[in-house]
């Protein structure tokens, strides 16, 4: 059995500043968005780190990480201004989104963006109309290894690496740059093999490219390194250890340059998510397992638990014998319930008021809250 309960790290902090607040809300700590960044950093000496901002867009911890140096990795329009309103220049940001509008790449290209993420030839041609002479990432279909992933984003991106090289050929046909291949093995990826199978294909690309004297620059690596949840992974520098020793064993002294796309990996672990138990009932008299329901659910923070993808540990301060339970959300849709399958354990103890820390919570949580789902407002963000 895995065990829920342990105290966030810098818990006292966590408690003085949430204990007066109403809840729900999500707490970012950024000191430890800037541990992870370092990081990264350290154990990837070589790579440009684009973080992905749909992960957790909060201005303040983009400010952090623009003040690290970092690039970013953003997927619309508006994603762009906030990053510009910010003070990073374009060139510290890739359009990494293979889903966009011609006038969307219109805009970003006069706004000074020189790099964008394709995976198919309509797009291809709207970027040599609409961003004439761009660096191009060519975008890898990864449907054998994202299922391994925790939260997959299989299928919808990506092509076959025989369509890739058509691709290429036209972008530098249209003129284009065709600047290197990207990948994403999908994220939460507990198994770093699903890097060895990226890479070796990718570098299969560089080969074939190479011979018709098509030279690409780069690899991009995408996402994909997994925060610490319920079910555990290994750490960062083990990931690196095995991906950098993966890129050396197929590319040899002749790398291409490094991107990386970390979102969850780099952000997840820095929230906690506080949340309140609303109610908690039984659904008949000699039920043995009670409905715990939250005011945090799929629809206001919590919805990587839909088909319970993600477990994220839960803390809480009672204590004593536990039992099984169904955590739930406060709204009025069944679609509304976090945890029934897996059985979370809670004391026997818990009662309406009390508190739920929701660990490794920074990432997809904000970002994914719905507006006014039964009039519940978006999850609120403090940073400290
Ligand atoms: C979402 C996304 C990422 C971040 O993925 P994580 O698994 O959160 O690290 C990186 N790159 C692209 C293109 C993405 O869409």
């Amino acid at each position: 059995m895995y065990r829920n309960y342990y105290p966030p790290a810098d818990w006292e902090k966590i408690m003085a500043f949430s204990k007066e607040k109403e809840t729900p809300f999500l707490v970012v700590l950024l000191d430890r968005v800037q541990e992870k960044y370092r990081e990264f950093r350290t154990h990837f000496p070589a790579a440009k780190i684009y973080y992905a901002v749909k992960a957790n867009p909060g201005v303040e911890l983009l400010a952090v990480l623009r003040d690290l140096g970092s690039y970013f990795d953003i997927a619309s329009i508006h994603e762009l201004d906030r990053m510009l309103d910010l003070g990073v220049t374009p060139e510290r940001l890739s359009y990494g989104n293979t889903i966009k509008k011609a006038k969307d790449i219109r805009e970003a290209y006069e706004k000074g963006v020189r790099l964008f993420t394709s995976d198919c030839e309509a797009d291809i041609r709207n970027l040599a109309k609409e961003a004439p002479g761009s660096r191009v990432f060519f975008r890898l279909l990864m449907d054998a290894v994202t299922s391994d992933s925790d939260w997959p984003l299989s299928r919808k991106f990506g092509c076959q690496p025989r369509m890739a090289i058509d691709l290429v050929m036209l972008a530098a046909h249209l003129g284009l740059e065709p600047y290197g291949i990207s990948f994403h093995v999908g994220s939460q990826q507990r198994e770093i093999s699903a890097w060895d199978a990226a890479i070796a294909q990718a570098h299969s690309l560089f080969e074939w490219l190479d011979k018709a004297h098509i030279r690409l620059q780069a690899m991009n690596m995408g996402g994909g390194f997994p925060a610490d949840y319920l079910v555990k992974s290994n750490p960062l520098s083990i990931y690196a250890e095995e991906i950098n020793f993966y890129v050396k064993a197929y590319f040899g002294d002749s790398a291409p340059v490094i991107y990386l796309e970390p979102g969850r990996g780099l952000v997840g672990e820095a929230g906690v998510l506080v949340s309140e138990v609303v109610l908690i009932s039984k659904k008949s008299k000699t039920d043995r397992k009670r409905w715990v329901y939250t005011d945090v659910g799929v629809f206001n923070g919590l919805m990587e638990t839909i088909d319970e993808s993600i477990k994220y540990p839960i803390y809480t301060e009672k204590t004593g014998e536990e039992g099984d339970v169904v955590l739930a959300g406060p709204t009025c849709d069944s679609l509304d319930i976090l945890y029934e399958d897996f059985q979370y354990q809670l004391p026997l103890s818990l009662e309406s008021g009390d508190r739920l820390y929701w660990l490794s919570t920074g990432a997809y949580t904000t970002s994914y809250s719905s507006i006014e789902f039964n009039g519940f407002p978006p999850l609120k963000t403090y940073f400290l």
